[in-house]
């Protein structure tokens, strides 16, 4: 038997044991949607966990929506009306977040290799651009011109630390993201020049991290070479986005982030910020921890067998809608996710299962040697922590099969 990941807090199930998802029952929800596999996200979820992250954090910091981590139109329609801005990495997401009914203002594009055309259309949409590189920045400046129009733009900052403890470290050393600090006040100063509205700094360092004092160092290194640069630039920036690492549990052993610790710790570096940044704003960008627990995948099991006395589920889903539960999504070391039998969700575990997809591929595991309730063909397979990278960030085509249902409830 191997464990799997905490079942994230708030989920129940009624008397009968099936597991309920904001209220209703998981088999009526598949039989809503018609067929699984089928991703729920919980809106009375995203709602607690955008008003639990104000409680834990200054007032004057604010929230943005990286929304990589979930793209569903219904969802993002919904975060619009939670947070303050949202952060978007291509055309594509632009055009969502502008169909959501996010103020343009509220958007920034960042992320490298942007092509002219979404330059175009973020200037035009009044978006702020955040630089990924000097080059990018020439670019902006000569399709701005000929718009005759003042971009929005900001400058992404390489950092020279990393998030300590991060899944994916996004600073530090070479990377393909940003501008390295040290070439910062020059292309700064370009800017201004070329009489663009220059609205700040963004400053990403990693993702996916548990323990709340390396988020909350991070952050005041953060806060420290945004004085720095600005000091040297000689000149306040608008905003400065501090970009976002808080993770969330999703294997054996995880624990979530203290995010009072971390608000506690973010009040006490902007108390002691340096006076260029007196009327600076600051934002944090998050991703998975608003949305990932607010999400479950639900999956049929089609066949129950067994081969050299290991039983196998095999369910209708897999890989190519949760890649990252199959633990080919960044991971080094496959682990399970958390994962119950959710018309058993009151059940006591009755046998050790791996629960695989339909996919020929060894890969589609997505659940290995786990204790779960008996489960026979027909029966509903959950898996938490679905609400980010999921559905958008997996293979949906591959095999021929399709993407899964989504809905918001
Ligand atoms: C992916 C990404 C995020 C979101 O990361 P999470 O781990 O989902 O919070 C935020 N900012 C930037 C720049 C990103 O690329």
């Amino acid at each position: 038997m191997k464990p799997h990941g905490p079942i994230p807090p708030g989920f129940a199930a009624d008397v009968s044991g099936m597991l309920l998802i904001g209220g209703d029952r998981a088999e009526t929800l598949a039989d809503v949607a018609g067929d699984t596999p089928l991703f729920v996200y919980d809106s009375a979820m995203l709602a607690a966990r955008a008003a639990e992250w104000r409680a834990a954090m200054p007032a004057e910091v604010q929230l943005h929506y990286a929304m990589k981590a979930n793209p569903y139109a219904p969802l993002l329609a919904f975060m619009a009306g939670l947070v303050d801005g949202f952060d978007v990495a291509s055309g594509g997401e632009l055009k969502a977040a502008l169909a959501s009914g996010m103020a343009a203002a509220a958007i920034s594009f960042a992320g490298p290799g942007k092509r002219d055309r979404e330059l175009e259309a973020a200037i035009i949409a009044g978006a702020t651009l955040n630089l990924e590189s000097a080059g990018e920045a020439e670019r902006a400046l000569s399709i701005a011109d000929h718009l005759g129009l003042t971009p929005r733009l900001a400058v992404r900052v390489n950092p020279d630390f990393d998030l300590k403890g991060s899944g994916m470290k996004m600073g530090g050393g070479a990377k393909p993201f940003g501008v390295d600090a040290a070439d910062v006040p020059t292309l700064v100063r370009r800017l201004l020049d070329a009489g663009a509205d220059w609205r700040g700094f963004h400053i990403f360092a990693g993702s996916q991290a548990l323990d709340a004092g390396a988020i909350a160092d991070t952050q005041a290194q953060t806060v420290a070479l945004a004085a720095r640069l600005a000091n040297e630039i000689g000149r306040a920036p608008p905003l400065v986005n501090l970009g976002g690492g808080m993770g969330v549990p999703y294997f054996p052993g995880d624990t979530a982030v203290d995010a009072t610790a971390v608000g506690q710790a973010l009040g006490e570096t902007l108390g002691a910020r340096d006076p260029i940044l007196t009327d600076s704003r600051f934002a944090m960008e998050l991703g998975r921890w608003l949305v990932a627990e607010a999400g479950v995948y639900l999956t049929r099991v089609v066949d129950r067998k067994t081969s050299h006395g290991e039983t196998f589920l095999v369910t209708d889903g897999g890989l190519h809608h949760q890649l990252a539960a199959s633990g080919n999504f960044g991971t080094v070391i496959r682990r399970n996710y958390p994962i119950a039998v959710a018309n058993a969700f009151d059940r006591e575990p009755a046998e050790t299962v791996s629960v695989v997809g339909c996919l020929c591929t060894p890969l589609d595991r997505l659940g290995d040697q786990v204790a779960l309730p008996r489960a026979d063909v027909g029966d509903l397979i959950a898996i938490f922590q679905a609400g980010a990278y999921g559905a958008s960030a997996s293979p949906a085509t591959f095999l021929g099969q399709g993407p899964a249902r989504e809905m918001l409830v």
